[in-house]
């Protein structure tokens, strides 16, 4: 980019979580392959977070491009109202082949956070038949669910994401995140807050939102697989709708396909985003079964009051088809593992720094919990003049990779990761906020 663009889009572009009067420095990306972006001044990166968790197979897959470029021979777009078209028949299909038994049906949508939306504006009109007065929501501390105003409601109001507009965004129910993590001794008690609180609100709440076993944006968080089976048996018990918010877990990340799987559950209502195109375009999906069907066909209503103009994006779509094409095509599963054991063996030791809280991992995300909130600006500075792209946020240091990722790569991001804490140990960089 010549510097005059640079100048404008310094001056005028927004960025997320950023503002446009003192943003934070960006990196010119002129190109990116594989697990590799290019910089316009000829630095090269390891993209370790997978473009913001979207980036399964890397970008640029070869049998995704060419499965898009087919696609964009025959139409990018038409309206999906009265019309329907192969790509969104053949992804429904393959969709609820894959994920747990009951979803079978789609509802496409352009984002994550407008999956969400759709999610809790199904619920509504689910109980708008059943259970009338039931028009608001159960979530987790801890939890996020995207930044539009339903999904900001039921993200968690300390984080920050809704805090700017208290009083705009609805006020929801929240309860503690689950208190026993993935890999420690289950403990029925842990379910005794959910239970009181659904006993106790029952006439008031809809549906009830979590990302299963792993809370990505609130803070990389792996909770007890228990959590979920009793969360599944007590909505049930309440005809409460349990709404499981897959955008990050989903398409492999935690290790299953779905990170439901770990639970052996299926709920009402599954969101999906992100890795489901492998990151190459934007695009989601709300799976649901019979009972939602069923219900809003009944409703006053009688149909789902939603219809995005780019609903069913064939483009978007035929991303998806790759993707699924790809992870057919390797044992994706055995790679994750493969990421898990590598990410365990270079990262659990730093566990015993005195700035580190806590170290851990699950499928292939690492996460090292820091004890003070982390400087991004000046941890991504040293990062990036290691050859690495790694995004820090919150007291989270985490690395997030491409499953096709080497080991020779992955291997430089967790080495690059205990370079910094070693150097903020000995006082060579300061990577605190101030
Ligand atoms: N839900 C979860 C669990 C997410 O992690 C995200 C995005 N980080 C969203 C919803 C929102 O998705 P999008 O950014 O595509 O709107």
């Amino acid at each position: 980019m010549n510097n005059n663009l640079q100048v404008f889009a310094r001056d005028h572009v927004w960025h997320p979580y950023d503002s446009l009067e003192n943003p934070i420095p960006v990196l010119d990306v002129v190109r990116a392959s594989g697990t590799t972006l290019y910089l316009s001044d000829g630095r090269e990166l390891i993209d370790g977070v997978s473009s913001w968790w979207s980036a399964c197979h890397g970008h640029g897959h070869p049998l995704i491009v060419a499965e898009m470029e087919q696609q964009l021979g025959i139409m990018s777009h038409v309206m999906f109202a009265g019309i329907i078209h192969e790509p969104a028949a053949e992804l429904a299909r393959n969709l609820s082949k894959i994920t747990p038994p009951g979803l079978s049906d789609v509802f496409y949508a352009d984002s994550g956070s407008v999956a969400v939306e759709i999610a809790l504006k199904m619920a509504v009109q689910y109980q708008s038949v059943r259970n009338p007065s039931r028009k608001r929501f159960l979530a987790l501390q801890g939890g996020y669910h995207g930044d539009t105003l339903g999904a900001m409601a039921v993200t968690d109001p300390g984080s920050g994401f809704s805090s700017p507009y208290a009083g705009y965004v609805p006020e929801q129910f929240f309860i503690s995140r689950p208190g026993i993590k993935f890999g420690e001794k289950w403990d029925s008690g842990a379910i005794l807050e959910l239970r009181d609180t659904l006993e106790r609100y029952q006439d008031e709440i809809a549906g009830f939102i979590l990302e299963p076993v792993m809370q990505g944006a609130g803070g990389m968080y792996f909770y007890h697989p228990e959590f979920l089976k009793a969360a599944r048996k007590l909505t049930a018990e309440y005809d409460i709708l349990l709404i499981c918010d897959e955008i990050a877990t989903g398409f492999g990340r935690t290790g299953e396909m779905f990170a439901c799987s770990f639970a052996g559950i299926s709920p009402d209502i599954m969101t999906l985003g992100k890795g489901l195109t492998g990151g190459m375009i934007s695009l989601s999906a709300v799976m649901t079964g019979q009972k939602i069907r069923e219900a809003i066909g009944y409703s006053s209503a009688r149909v789902m009051m939603h219809g995005p103009t780019f609903m069913a994006n064939p483009l978007a779509l035929s991303a998806a088809l790759g993707s699924l094409r790809v992870f057919e095509s390797y044992d994706w599963q055995s790679r994750v593992h493969h990421i898990e054991d590598l990410l365990r063996q270079e990262l659990c030791s730093l566990a015993e720094s005195p700035l580190v809280r806590e170290v851990r991992v699950l499928g292939a995300v690492g996460v090292v919990e820091m004890k003070q909130p982390v400087d991004t600006v000046s941890m991504q500075r040293f990062l990036t003049s290691e050859g690495v792209w790694l995004r820090p946020f919150g007291n989270i240091i985490y690395i997030y990779p491409p499953f096709v990722i080497s080991d020779e790569n992955l291997l430089k991001c967790t080495r690059s990761v205990r370079k910094l804490v070693s150097g903020m140990e000995r006082g060579e960089i300061a990577g605190f906020r101030a």
